[in-house]
Protein backbone atom coordinates (compact mmCIF):
# COMPACT_ATOMS: atom_id res chain seq x y z
CA UNK A 1 0.00 0.00 0.00
CA UNK A 2 1.38 3.26 -0.59
CA UNK A 3 -1.24 5.42 1.25
CA UNK A 4 -3.85 3.97 3.58
CA UNK A 5 -7.80 4.76 3.36
CA UNK A 6 -9.72 5.29 6.76
CA UNK A 7 -13.00 3.61 6.72
CA UNK A 8 -16.25 5.64 7.14
CA UNK A 9 -18.31 4.88 10.38
CA UNK A 10 -21.54 6.85 9.22
CA UNK A 11 -20.94 10.63 8.79
CA UNK A 12 -17.51 10.48 9.99
CA UNK A 13 -15.72 11.74 6.35
CA UNK A 14 -14.90 15.44 7.77
CA UNK A 15 -13.09 13.08 10.29
CA UNK A 16 -11.34 11.51 7.80
CA UNK A 17 -10.78 14.28 5.50
CA UNK A 18 -8.63 16.09 8.35
CA UNK A 19 -6.89 13.47 10.00
CA UNK A 20 -5.61 12.78 6.06
CA UNK A 21 -5.13 16.12 5.53
CA UNK A 22 -2.89 16.49 8.93
CA UNK A 23 -0.80 12.95 8.15
CA UNK A 24 0.16 14.91 4.93
CA UNK A 25 1.56 17.78 6.77
CA UNK A 26 5.08 16.25 6.98
CA UNK A 27 6.71 18.16 9.61
CA UNK A 28 3.38 18.02 11.77
CA UNK A 29 2.72 13.84 11.36
CA UNK A 30 6.92 13.80 12.98
CA UNK A 31 5.99 16.09 15.99
CA UNK A 32 2.85 13.32 16.59
CA UNK A 33 5.02 10.12 15.70
CA UNK A 34 7.94 11.43 18.05
CA UNK A 35 5.67 11.79 21.12
CA UNK A 36 6.86 9.50 23.70
CA UNK A 37 4.30 8.91 26.44
CA UNK A 38 5.95 8.40 30.17
CA UNK A 39 2.54 6.43 31.82
CA UNK A 40 -0.23 4.67 30.51
CA UNK A 41 -2.53 4.79 28.22
CA UNK A 42 -5.55 4.68 31.77
CA UNK A 43 -3.54 7.88 33.27
CA UNK A 44 -3.85 9.44 30.46
CA UNK A 45 -5.71 13.12 30.51
CA UNK A 46 -8.81 14.10 27.99
CA UNK A 47 -6.39 15.82 25.82
CA UNK A 48 -3.26 13.46 26.01
CA UNK A 49 -5.76 10.61 25.13
CA UNK A 50 -6.55 12.23 21.76
CA UNK A 51 -3.26 13.02 21.11
CA UNK A 52 -2.37 8.90 21.58
CA UNK A 53 -5.24 8.04 19.77
CA UNK A 54 -3.95 10.41 16.73
CA UNK A 55 -0.81 8.79 17.27
CA UNK A 56 -2.04 5.17 16.82
CA UNK A 57 -3.66 6.25 13.89
CA UNK A 58 -1.01 7.90 12.43
CA UNK A 59 1.47 5.21 13.04
CA UNK A 60 -0.79 2.80 10.74
CA UNK A 61 -0.99 5.28 8.50
CA UNK A 62 2.59 5.36 8.02
CA UNK A 63 3.09 1.54 8.56
CA UNK A 64 1.28 0.82 5.15
CA UNK A 65 0.69 -2.52 6.43
CA UNK A 66 -2.88 -2.60 5.58
CA UNK A 67 -5.69 -0.93 3.09
CA UNK A 68 -7.38 0.66 5.21
CA UNK A 69 -7.85 2.18 9.14
CA UNK A 70 -10.56 3.19 11.48
CA UNK A 71 -11.34 5.99 14.19
CA UNK A 72 -13.40 3.79 17.05
CA UNK A 73 -10.75 4.56 19.15
CA UNK A 74 -9.99 7.72 18.37
CA UNK A 75 -13.81 8.81 18.12
CA UNK A 76 -14.64 7.31 21.54
CA UNK A 77 -11.64 9.18 22.87
CA UNK A 78 -12.45 12.60 21.53
CA UNK A 79 -14.59 14.32 23.49
CA UNK A 80 -16.57 18.02 22.86
CA UNK A 81 -15.98 20.68 25.53
CA UNK A 82 -19.27 19.42 27.29
CA UNK A 83 -17.67 16.22 27.64
CA UNK A 84 -19.63 14.17 25.38
CA UNK A 85 -17.85 11.75 22.99
CA UNK A 86 -18.31 12.27 19.21
CA UNK A 87 -21.33 10.93 17.78
CA UNK A 88 -20.48 9.36 14.69
CA UNK A 89 -24.40 9.62 13.13
CA UNK A 90 -23.94 12.97 13.04
CA UNK A 91 -22.07 15.29 10.92
CA UNK A 92 -19.90 17.95 11.86
CA UNK A 93 -18.32 21.15 10.40
CA UNK A 94 -14.69 20.21 9.45
CA UNK A 95 -13.61 23.51 11.08
CA UNK A 96 -15.38 23.04 14.09
CA UNK A 97 -13.67 19.35 14.45
CA UNK A 98 -10.29 21.23 13.55
CA UNK A 99 -10.81 23.71 15.77
CA UNK A 100 -11.70 21.31 18.74
CA UNK A 101 -8.97 18.81 17.68
CA UNK A 102 -6.35 21.56 17.50
CA UNK A 103 -7.30 23.15 20.96
CA UNK A 104 -7.34 19.86 22.38
CA UNK A 105 -3.60 18.63 20.57
CA UNK A 106 -2.25 21.89 21.96
CA UNK A 107 -3.37 21.79 25.79
CA UNK A 108 -1.87 18.03 25.59
CA UNK A 109 1.45 19.06 24.29
CA UNK A 110 2.06 22.99 24.55
CA UNK A 111 3.58 23.65 20.83
CA UNK A 112 2.36 20.44 18.92
CA UNK A 113 0.01 22.60 16.81
CA UNK A 114 1.66 26.28 17.07
CA UNK A 115 4.98 24.69 15.60
CA UNK A 116 3.47 23.62 12.25
CA UNK A 117 -0.12 26.26 11.75
CA UNK A 118 0.31 29.12 14.27
CA UNK A 119 0.36 32.17 12.90
CA UNK A 120 -0.08 36.07 14.70
CA UNK A 121 -3.02 38.42 14.12
CA UNK A 122 -2.47 41.74 14.71
CA UNK A 123 -5.29 44.23 14.91
CA UNK A 124 -4.41 47.86 14.70
CA UNK A 125 -6.11 51.02 15.63
CA UNK A 126 -4.12 53.86 14.74
CA UNK A 127 -5.74 57.05 16.06
CA UNK A 128 -5.77 60.31 13.78
CA UNK A 129 -5.15 62.55 16.05
CA UNK A 130 -1.84 61.86 17.38
CA UNK A 131 -0.78 58.79 15.66
CA UNK A 132 -1.03 56.55 18.35
CA UNK A 133 -0.45 53.10 17.86
CA UNK A 134 -3.00 50.44 19.58
CA UNK A 135 -2.25 46.96 18.92
CA UNK A 136 -3.58 43.37 20.27
CA UNK A 137 -1.93 40.31 18.92
CA UNK A 138 -4.04 37.15 18.52
CA UNK A 139 -2.58 33.57 17.81
CA UNK A 140 -4.52 32.10 14.99
CA UNK A 141 -4.52 28.28 13.51
CA UNK A 142 -6.50 28.90 10.80
CA UNK A 143 -8.28 32.14 9.00
CA UNK A 144 -11.78 32.46 7.92
CA UNK A 145 -12.34 33.95 4.21
CA UNK A 146 -15.95 35.26 3.27
CA UNK A 147 -16.86 33.87 -0.24
CA UNK A 148 -20.08 36.24 -0.77
CA UNK A 149 -19.58 38.04 -3.69
CA UNK A 150 -15.69 37.59 -4.01
CA UNK A 151 -14.51 35.28 -6.64
CA UNK A 152 -10.45 35.06 -5.49
CA UNK A 153 -8.58 34.35 -2.32
CA UNK A 154 -6.37 37.48 -2.54
CA UNK A 155 -9.82 39.79 -2.81
CA UNK A 156 -10.82 37.82 -0.19
CA UNK A 157 -8.13 38.56 1.95
CA UNK A 158 -7.78 42.07 0.86
CA UNK A 159 -11.54 42.43 2.43
CA UNK A 160 -10.12 41.03 5.43
CA UNK A 161 -7.26 43.34 6.11
CA UNK A 162 -9.07 46.65 4.55
CA UNK A 163 -8.84 49.24 6.84
CA UNK A 164 -11.85 50.97 8.92
CA UNK A 165 -12.32 54.12 9.44
CA UNK A 166 -13.73 54.89 13.04
CA UNK A 167 -15.37 58.36 13.17
CA UNK A 168 -18.55 59.89 14.36
CA UNK A 169 -20.42 57.58 16.42
CA UNK A 170 -17.94 55.32 15.85
CA UNK A 171 -15.26 57.32 17.59
CA UNK A 172 -12.38 55.15 19.38
CA UNK A 173 -11.14 56.11 22.68
CA UNK A 174 -7.71 56.68 22.57
CA UNK A 175 -6.29 56.23 26.30
CA UNK A 176 -2.95 58.42 25.15
CA UNK A 177 -4.80 61.25 23.98
CA UNK A 178 -7.27 60.92 26.89
CA UNK A 179 -10.34 61.34 24.57
CA UNK A 180 -12.66 60.07 21.80
CA UNK A 181 -10.35 60.54 18.42
CA UNK A 182 -10.84 59.65 14.73
CA UNK A 183 -9.46 56.58 14.04
CA UNK A 184 -8.17 53.76 11.17
CA UNK A 185 -8.49 50.53 12.33
CA UNK A 186 -7.24 47.41 10.33
CA UNK A 187 -6.23 43.30 10.34
CA UNK A 188 -2.76 42.19 9.49
CA UNK A 189 -0.68 39.53 9.80
CA UNK A 190 2.17 40.23 11.79
CA UNK A 191 3.73 35.83 11.99
CA UNK A 192 3.23 33.88 8.91
CA UNK A 193 2.50 29.86 10.02
CA UNK A 194 4.80 27.36 8.22
CA UNK A 195 1.02 25.93 6.91
CA UNK A 196 -1.34 28.40 6.19
CA UNK A 197 -5.34 27.11 6.89
CA UNK A 198 -7.82 29.14 5.04
CA UNK A 199 -11.66 28.28 5.62
CA UNK A 200 -13.92 29.29 2.88
CA UNK A 201 -16.85 30.49 4.43
CA UNK A 202 -19.64 28.93 2.41
CA UNK A 203 -22.00 28.31 4.70
CA UNK A 204 -23.92 30.89 5.35
CA UNK A 205 -27.52 31.96 6.91
CA UNK A 206 -30.14 33.19 4.43
CA UNK A 207 -32.36 35.72 6.30
CA UNK A 208 -35.55 35.12 3.57
CA UNK A 209 -35.75 31.33 4.98
CA UNK A 210 -33.79 31.50 8.58
CA UNK A 211 -31.88 27.99 7.46
CA UNK A 212 -28.21 27.92 7.11
CA UNK A 213 -27.31 27.48 3.35
CA UNK A 214 -24.62 26.75 1.29
CA UNK A 215 -23.02 28.49 -1.37
CA UNK A 216 -21.50 26.68 -4.36
CA UNK A 217 -20.23 30.02 -6.06
CA UNK A 218 -17.25 30.49 -7.62
CA UNK A 219 -13.82 31.58 -5.84
CA UNK A 220 -10.64 30.36 -7.26
CA UNK A 221 -7.19 29.95 -5.39
CA UNK A 222 -4.19 29.22 -6.92
CA UNK A 223 -1.56 26.61 -6.38
CA UNK A 224 0.93 29.61 -6.16
CA UNK A 225 0.63 32.29 -4.06
CA UNK A 226 2.74 35.28 -2.75
CA UNK A 227 1.39 36.64 0.25
CA UNK A 228 3.92 39.32 1.10
CA UNK A 229 1.00 42.37 1.13
CA UNK A 230 -0.54 40.92 3.77
CA UNK A 231 2.59 40.84 6.44
CA UNK A 232 3.21 43.32 8.59
CA UNK A 233 6.30 44.54 7.92
CA UNK A 234 8.18 45.16 10.87
CA UNK A 235 12.29 46.12 11.54
CA UNK A 236 12.68 42.37 12.09
CA UNK A 237 11.69 41.79 8.71
CA UNK A 238 12.88 42.55 5.50
CA UNK A 239 10.52 44.35 3.74
CA UNK A 240 11.24 42.84 -0.04
CA UNK A 241 11.00 38.89 1.16
CA UNK A 242 8.27 37.17 -0.44
CA UNK A 243 6.19 35.28 1.32
CA UNK A 244 5.90 32.76 -1.17
CA UNK A 245 3.24 29.69 -0.26
CA UNK A 246 2.29 26.32 -1.98
CA UNK A 247 -1.58 24.86 -2.37
CA UNK A 248 -0.85 21.60 -0.55
CA UNK A 249 -3.80 20.16 0.80
CA UNK A 250 -7.72 20.86 -0.42
CA UNK A 251 -10.99 19.81 2.16
CA UNK A 252 -13.81 19.67 -0.36
CA UNK A 253 -17.41 19.44 0.42
CA UNK A 254 -19.69 17.87 -2.03
CA UNK A 255 -23.79 18.72 -1.60
CA UNK A 256 -25.87 20.34 0.97
CA UNK A 257 -25.31 22.09 4.09
CA UNK A 258 -28.05 18.78 5.56
CA UNK A 259 -26.62 16.06 2.62
CA UNK A 260 -23.27 16.51 2.65
CA UNK A 261 -19.34 14.63 1.83
CA UNK A 262 -16.11 15.63 2.54
CA UNK A 263 -12.82 14.30 0.72
CA UNK A 264 -9.50 15.58 0.67
CA UNK A 265 -7.18 16.16 -1.82
CA UNK A 266 -3.59 16.44 -1.08
CA UNK A 267 -0.06 18.08 -2.83
CA UNK A 268 2.68 15.52 -1.82
CA UNK A 269 5.46 17.38 -4.33
CA UNK A 270 5.89 14.66 -6.74
CA UNK A 271 1.87 13.94 -7.22
CA UNK A 272 -1.84 14.78 -6.25
CA UNK A 273 -4.03 12.11 -3.99
CA UNK A 274 -7.80 12.25 -2.60
CA UNK A 275 -8.57 10.47 0.27
CA UNK A 276 -12.23 9.73 0.43
CA UNK A 277 -12.83 7.46 3.34
CA UNK A 278 -11.15 3.95 2.26
CA UNK A 279 -10.15 5.21 -1.61
CA UNK A 280 -7.00 6.38 -2.20
CA UNK A 281 -6.04 7.65 -5.76
CA UNK A 282 -4.54 9.66 -7.76
CA UNK A 283 -5.64 13.06 -8.41
CA UNK A 284 -5.18 15.03 -11.91
CA UNK A 285 -4.33 18.78 -11.11
CA UNK A 286 -5.95 19.36 -15.03
CA UNK A 287 -9.19 19.26 -13.63
CA UNK A 288 -8.67 21.40 -10.26
CA UNK A 289 -10.34 24.59 -11.47
CA UNK A 290 -13.53 22.33 -13.16
CA UNK A 291 -13.78 20.19 -9.55
CA UNK A 292 -13.11 22.88 -6.65
CA UNK A 293 -13.43 26.38 -7.61
CA UNK A 294 -17.17 26.03 -7.59
CA UNK A 295 -19.70 28.22 -9.72
CA UNK A 296 -21.60 26.71 -13.02
CA UNK A 297 -21.13 23.79 -14.45
CA UNK A 298 -21.38 23.77 -18.59
CA UNK A 299 -25.19 24.05 -18.78
CA UNK A 300 -25.49 26.76 -16.42
CA UNK A 301 -26.32 24.29 -13.04
CA UNK A 302 -24.97 25.13 -9.61
CA UNK A 303 -21.96 22.62 -9.22
CA UNK A 304 -22.35 20.46 -6.20
CA UNK A 305 -18.81 20.46 -4.77
CA UNK A 306 -16.24 23.07 -4.09
CA UNK A 307 -13.05 24.10 -2.26
CA UNK A 308 -14.34 24.16 1.51
CA UNK A 309 -10.64 24.41 3.48
CA UNK A 310 -7.29 25.31 1.67
CA UNK A 311 -3.68 24.09 3.34
CA UNK A 312 -0.60 26.32 1.97
CA UNK A 313 2.67 25.52 3.08
CA UNK A 314 5.52 27.86 2.86
CA UNK A 315 8.23 27.61 0.41
ZN1 LIG B 1 -4.13 59.19 20.33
Amino acid sequence: MEFVGIKNQGVTDYINSVLQQLFMVIDFRESVLNVSFNKGKEELNENELILYELKNIFHILSEKQVDCTETVEFCKAFIDYGGNPINVLIQMDTLEFLNLLFYRLELALSGLVTNSFGGTLSSQVVCREANHLHEIKEPFFSISLEVSGITSIKQSLKQFCESEILESENQYYCDKCGKKVDALKRLIISKMPKHLIFHLNRYQFDLNTFERIKLNSFFEFPITINLKEFLLQNENQNQNEDQNYTLSGIIVHTGTLNSGHYHSITNTKTKWLSFNDRVVSEYNTADLENDFYGGLDQDKKKKKQSAYMLIYRHD
